[in-house]
């Protein structure tokens, strides 16, 4: 009984993200899910976008130390756009101790592809009320405390008519520097089956793309691990891919932008229920968007508070039955060494070293693992 009692301790999230994690609360997910679904639509092409926009960010200010924006910028003409206008999205920022960011945030705009009239009824709630949902609950939740970083909540419009309000944002993040060192998209993360009879309440997918030219990867895989089995019996599960075959969403102009960038959405999705008047509240599944709540929960409150990450990060050359990795440190700054399998996809073995720039692993053989070293909570940096 003692040791089960150590082993859950060792799992559990620290008290106050324990807690925060316990007042993630479906029925305020269900309450903003609902309201947005009232709108007749909020395609981006619509004047009641700006009007669900204003009600969103009106929410946002009612969260003591977040600072508001209606971000505008402009749609180019284009696919499913007949004209150029200006619109806007939601950017609502909580300020940490420094200038790092962590980036979550789904999309407010909806599309109906039933028919061409602007006025058809298109209530997105699972596309992606959900996840502009679950970024005003995590506003809500994290703006608790005060973390290392600064978090920005995001909801993002024009993604129907090709990413745009994300390559907007992207674009001036890049510009203006911001320095984004995770950024989760959650899109479509309502529901836990569809109508062919495939049902999944314990996992979620998260996507992510390899590239020399940025760390999505890496974060997916960092992700997986720092959730496992923290929320109880939710897990994520990894797809390694950009995103769905042949789909797209508001991570890829951030990860395109040099970002890590990855995106959550459900199992089983139901195509019925995209982009027509049946995406409605009733078969958003609100337990479910509340344990992928969590979960995001869980992996932003590590990242908002991680030391930055080591640098040369390198595996010890010398032949040995041992495996040593040595890096360089900041003071004050604890670390922990992860190691798999040439061929796992996921993190298997891990340990806290503490405040120290070297570790030599014992009877673990450099030639079968990979490794990398990470700061307590950051993403980890693969050894070479
Ligand atoms: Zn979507």
């Amino acid at each position: 009984m003692i040791a089960l009692i150590a082993a859950f301790a060792l799992q559990s999230p620290p008290p106050d993200v324990q807690a925060m994690m316990n007042q993630i609360d479906p029925a305020r997910l269900r309450a903003t899910v609902e309201k947005l679904a009232s709108y007749q639509t909020r395609n981006t092409n619509h004047p009641m976008l700006l009007e669900a926009a204003e009600w969103l960010a009106g929410e946002y200010r009612k969260i003591p130390g977040l600072q508001v924006e209606l971000m505008r910028y402009t749609l180019p003409a284009g696919r499913r756009v007949p004209e150029e206008k200006d619109v806007l999205q939601v950017v609502a920022r909580l300020p940490g101790k420094d200038d790092r960011i962590i980036l979550v945030g789904g999309h407010i705009d909806s599309l109906s592809l039933r028919d061409r009239s602007p006025d058809t009824r298109a209530p997105g709630a699972n596309d992606d009320a959900s996840g502009t949902a679950l970024a005003l609950e995590l506003a809500r939740v994290l703006s608790q405390r005060k973390w290392e970083h600064t978090l920005v909540f995001v909801a993002f419009s024009g993604e129907e008519q090709g990413l745009l309000g994300a390559k907007a944002l992207a674009q001036r993040a890049k510009e203006e520097g911001w320095k984004i060192d995770a950024m989760l998209n959650n899109d479509t993360i309502g529901s836990s089956s569809n109508l062919n009879g495939q049902s999944d309440t314990a996992r979620v997918r998260l996507f992510s793309e390899l590239s020399e030219d940025h760390d999505s990867r890496e974060l997916a895989r960092f992700i997986e691990w720092a959730t496992r089995d923290k929320v109880p019996g939710f897990n994520v599960k990894l797809v390694f891919r950009r995103d769905r075959f042949g789909r797209g969403g508001d991570h890829t102009p951030f990860a395109t932008a040099g970002f890590a960038a990855v995106r959550f959405v459900e199992r089983h999705e139901e195509y019925t229920r995209q982009h027509t008047p049946e995406d409605l509240p009733q078969y958003v599944d609100f337990n479910h968007l509340a344990n992928v709540t969590r979960l995001n929960l869980v992996a932003m409150a590590g990242l908002a508070d991680a030391g930055p990450p080591p640098a040369n990060v390198r595996i010890g050359r010398r032949q040995s039955h041992d495996t040593t990795l040595t890096w360089e440190s900041k003071p004050g700054v604890k670390y922990v060494v992860y190691w798999r399998e040439t061929t796992s996809p996921v993190w298997q073995w891990s340990r806290e070293v503490g405040e120290t720039d070297t570790v030599t692993l014992e009877k673990v053989s450099k030639d079968d693992h990979e490794y990398a070293v990470g700061a307590v909570g950051g993403l980890p940096v693969a050894a070479r």
